[in-house]
């Protein structure tokens, strides 16, 4: 058995050491889920629902310990940390709700009645990045166990350990064996499985665009329903009009959260041109103000990198010819740090323009008018998310039809909210998880015709 060591990204310390599944076990548990699927489909919608809440209650219950433990694996500051673990139990609230409101359709048709069903798929294989080792996991077994199919979930190889103590809880709170199973593993191994395996009906992944091609091709071949939740380059769009000091104030955390480390970090600032240079005097102060150190400081805004290759591929960005206006602060010592970076790019083909860093590197160019602002916005082959600012409502809501996003704010920085849709356009993704329609991404409608 292959065993793989959790470092402490702000420390650099070994956490612990832990087993990583070969596929022979994947398989075992692929088909123990096989199992449990069938049982779990029969519970009644009711008990199904108590079940979903007494795990939301027992992550609650342990929502502290969940926190501290996102700190030590992935270097999250504590805030952040105590809000993923509460997302868990909000998202499994609201799951909770799906069994008893998975409603058909009766379509009026001759000679008889028709009916609609929403049925379970079976076994949902649910693949995790290391940025949101938590939420993402929730968003992808929260509605898929509500809908009636059994889980097997493979945390990041660098963050496993909030995934195995959830499968933990959900055991606890009387989840039947089987249903919810978490596989520690590498992607090659066992997130191929889920891939290959015919039992696994479908398979939610959520990580880079590379990988998330491969998925969907190796899907293809057995027509497996995928939904995929891939990488950002969204743009923050600041128009003359706007409430400056705010949008400024704001635009740090629009993408150095997380040490942006974040699917939807805004990570290209647009800014009209007549008030560029105003911007930019306001955002300094605002991005050395951002505090970066110890995640587990109450204080902290902005952490550690995840690793030590991850910070050498976010460096590998800044060149020598590239133009830095100003950065922020970052601790001494050991830890994966980079400090919040703020460059300015010469041409649109500049790959800070259209690669997607994954670190606390925010670009920033000047637009002309609003179609420029559309134009530049959406010159790329993401689409996930972005953020507008402006006080003209109707200029608001053009802006939000022309940007070819799935997740707009205008504003604010927010991106995800379990009660509204979240997903990609263009090369960040297929499919949507959260939302009202949630459960539905994870069963198949069945039509039946009953002659009279
Ligand atoms: P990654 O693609 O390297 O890995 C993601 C997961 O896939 C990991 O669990 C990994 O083990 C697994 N994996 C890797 N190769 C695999 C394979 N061949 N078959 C099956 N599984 C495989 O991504 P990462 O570096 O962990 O995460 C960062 C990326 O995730 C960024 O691009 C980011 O934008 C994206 N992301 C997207 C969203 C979203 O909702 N759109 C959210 C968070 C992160």
């Amino acid at each position: 058995m292959t065993t793989t060591q959790v470092v402490n990204p702000a420390t650099e310390q070994v956490v612990t050491t832990l087993e990583l599944l070969g596929a022979a076990e994947t398989d075992a548990a692929i088909e123990r889920a096989q199992r449990a699927a069938a049982g779990w489909r029969e519970v009644a919608p009711g008990d199904r629902a108590r079940l979903l809440r007494r795990f939301a209650e027992a992550v609650d219950a342990n929502l502290e310990q969940l926190a501290r433990l996102e700190v030590a694996n992935a270097g999250h500051t504590i805030g952040n940390a105590r809000w993923e673990a509460g997302n868990v139990r909000d998202v499994l609230h609201f799951a909770a709700g799906i069994p008893e409101r998975l409603l058909g359709n009766q379509i009026p048709v001759a000679g008889g009645v028709d009916i609609t069903f929403h049925e379970p798929l079976g076994v949902v294989g649910v693949i995790v990045p290391w940025n949101f080792p938590m939420p993402i996991a929730a968003w992808g077994f929260g509605p898929a166990l509500a809908a009636g199919n059994a889980v097997v979930l493979k945390p990041a190889e660098l963050t496993p350990l909030t995934a195995i103590r959830l499968g933990e809880l959900a055991l606890e709170a009387g989840v039947p064996e089987g249903v919810f199973q978490v596989l520690p593993g590498k992607g090659s191994v066992v997130g191929q499985r889920f891939v290959t395996h015919p039992a696994v009906r479908k398979v939610v992944f959520t990580g880079s665009t590379e990988v998330g091609k491969q998925i969907m091709a190796g899907c293809a071949r057995q027509v497996k329903r995928v939904t995929l939740e891939l990488g950002g380059k969204s743009a923050n769009i600041v128009f003359a009009d706007a409430d400056l000091e705010r949008a400024a104030a704001t635009a740090p955390y629009g993408v150095f959260d997380n040490a942006g480390q974040d699917c939807c970090a805004r990570s290209r600032i647009l800014v009209q041109r007549s008030v560029f240079d105003r911007f930019l005097e306001l955002l300094e102060p605002a991005v050395r103000g951002v505090r970066v150190g110890d995640p587990a400081d109450e204080a902290t805004e902005m952490g550690p990198l995840i690793s030590a290759s991850h910070r050498a591929r976010v460096a590998s960005f800044i060149e020598p010819s590239t133009k830095v206006a100003f950065t922020g602060t970052q601790p001494d010592g050991p830890g994966f740090w980079y400090p919040p970076t703020v460059v300015l790019p010469d041409a649109p083909s500049d790959r800070l323009l259209t690669e997607e860093v994954f670190g606390p590197v925010v670009a920033v160019v000047a637009f002309e008018d609003e179609a420029d602002a559309v134009r530049i916005a959406n010159d790329t082959e993401y689409g996930l998310s972005g953020s507008i600012w402006t006080n003209d409502v109707g200029r608001a809501l053009r802006v939000s039809r022309g940007v070819e996003a799935g997740n707009l704010s205008v504003n604010s920085h927010s991106s995800v909210r379990y009660w509204t849709p979240f997903g990609g356009f263009k090369q960040s993704g297929l499919g949507r998880e959260l939302g009202p329609d949630a459960a539905l991404a994870f069963t198949e409608t069945k039509n039946v015709f009953i002659a009279t």
